[in-house]
């Protein structure tokens, strides 16, 4: 299929060679008259050869590519991608009678960039990140009722925050398919209520599926603090794991009550777990020392930007220093970032300086990463955004 044309400059095409999925705007040499933001394109070289289709947008990345030959991106496109990514995960065994939540589409590392598809038992929560995905919708939507195994009934679309302010698109929130506001979710057994209306992102963070497991193997007998705890993902895994007492603390009086009804579903009137509303650095600074030996620190993405990199950095520095500075002779930290722009050796370096503060002896237990259902395009290294540390602190 023949879309509107972007040629690049001489030379340009080298890293769409490579199958890179991003045209930058200073790559493009000239633009076909009446191109809008959102249009599916075909993309040329220099000296008129075709490498491919995609999206365009107004910024400095200016296509996502889509495919990297010329076929047409409509609804039988959607559903090929869709049935790949199903595959990918039927493979991982993340649908299970025990198990029910997981990422379905992960931009990029699907070879869908721009968008993001969380699926929570029935119901496919759909982000767009690109005006393309927004106008692609409800053929989206279409696709995934396409599926195979007739398990899906409900798709929302949820792109209010993740779509570009300045693309003017004013993406309601809203049902595409099906209209049933909450359900409960299962994770390796646990269950949780996932509210896409109100929660934040999608409604429940999976990328942690596999640490809170981690987790859960470190949690017996142990006295767990559970900083950020949002829906409480790492609460009740610790409470199955055996924990002694498990205190979750979120700045946010809805993620309390979030992580209070989850604990709540698994444990009723368990005495072990209480949730605090408070922030993060004044509960640390509060805290007895001693009083916890096994923390979590999953605070949110500390740098949304490259032009925020070193104000994230000291924030790691001076978060995980108050954690060194307070944990119990013997616990396990279970640290994180999810910040795209802070490097692995980057966190590793602000949680090291945070460790030399403390002058504790310090291991490095695990080095923990999202998980398979998050997968990296190995042509996108970029893709790789969370980062964790388990360390073991004498
Ligand atoms: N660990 C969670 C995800 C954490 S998301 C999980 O497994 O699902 C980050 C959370 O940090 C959000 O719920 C947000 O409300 C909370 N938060 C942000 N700033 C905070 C602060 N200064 N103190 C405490 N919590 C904060």
């Amino acid at each position: 299929m023949q879309y509107k044309t972007v040629t690049l400059l001489r030379g340009k095409e080298s890293s769409l060679e490579r199958m890179h999925p991003w045209v930058f705007s200073g790559a493009i040499a000239r633009l076909d008259a009446g191109i809008e933001e959102g249009d599916l394109v075909s993309v040329y070289t220099h000296e008129g050869r075709h490498l491919g289709n995609g999206h365009y947008q107004v910024g400095s990345i200016a296509v996502r590519m889509l495919a990297f030959d010329d076929r047409d991106i409509d609804t039988a496109f959607y559903l090929e991608r869709l049935t790949d990514a199903l595959r990918v995960r039927q493979a991982l065994r993340l649908m299970r009678p025990d198990n029910n939540a997981f990422r379905l589409v992960h931009g990029e590392g699907d070879f869908l960039p721009g968008l993001v598809v969380d699926i929570y038992a029935g119901t496919a929560v759909v982000q767009a990140h690109s005006p393309g995905m927004h106008f692609a919708r409800h053929q989206i939507a279409e696709a995934l009722m396409q599926l195979p195994g007739g398990w899906l009934r409900n798709v929302y679309y949820k792109s209010e925050t993740t779509l570009p302010y300045k693309a003017h698109l004013d993406p309601e929130n809203q049902y595409l398919v099906g209209q049933f506001d909450t359900d409960v979710a299962m994770e390796n057994g646990l269950q949780f209520h996932v509210d896409w209306l109100r929660g934040q992102k999608t409604g429940f963070f999976v990328d942690q599926r596999e640490n809170r497991r981690l987790l859960e193997h470190y949690a017996a007998n142990r006295r767990v603090l559970n900083m950020f705890c949002y829906t409480g993902g790492f609460s009740f895994y610790a409470m199955r794991g055996g924990a002694q007492l498990v205190h979750s603390v979120d700045s946010s009086a809805k993620a309390v009550k979030l992580t209070r009804d989850n604990v709540a579903l698994n444990y009723p009137d368990d005495p072990r777990h209480e949730a605090f509303a408070d922030d993060a650095f004044k509960y640390l600074d509060a805290m007895e020392a001693g009083a916890y030996d096994l923390i979590i620190l999953d605070p949110p993405a500390f740098a949304k930007h490259k032009s925020a990199l070193k104000n994230a950095l000291i924030g790691y520095r001076k978060l995980n220093a108050k954690a060194f500075g307070k944990i119990a002779p013997g616990g396990v930290l279970f640290t994180f970032s999810c910040s795209q722009a802070v490097s692995k050796e980057q966190f590793r370096l602000a949680v090291f300086s945070a460790a030399a503060q403390s002058r504790r002896r310090v291991r490095i237990l695990h080095q923990l990463t999202q998980p398979a259902d998050h997968p990296i395009n190995i042509y996108h290294p970029e893709g790789e955004y969370l980062k964790g540390l388990v360390l073991y602190v004498e």
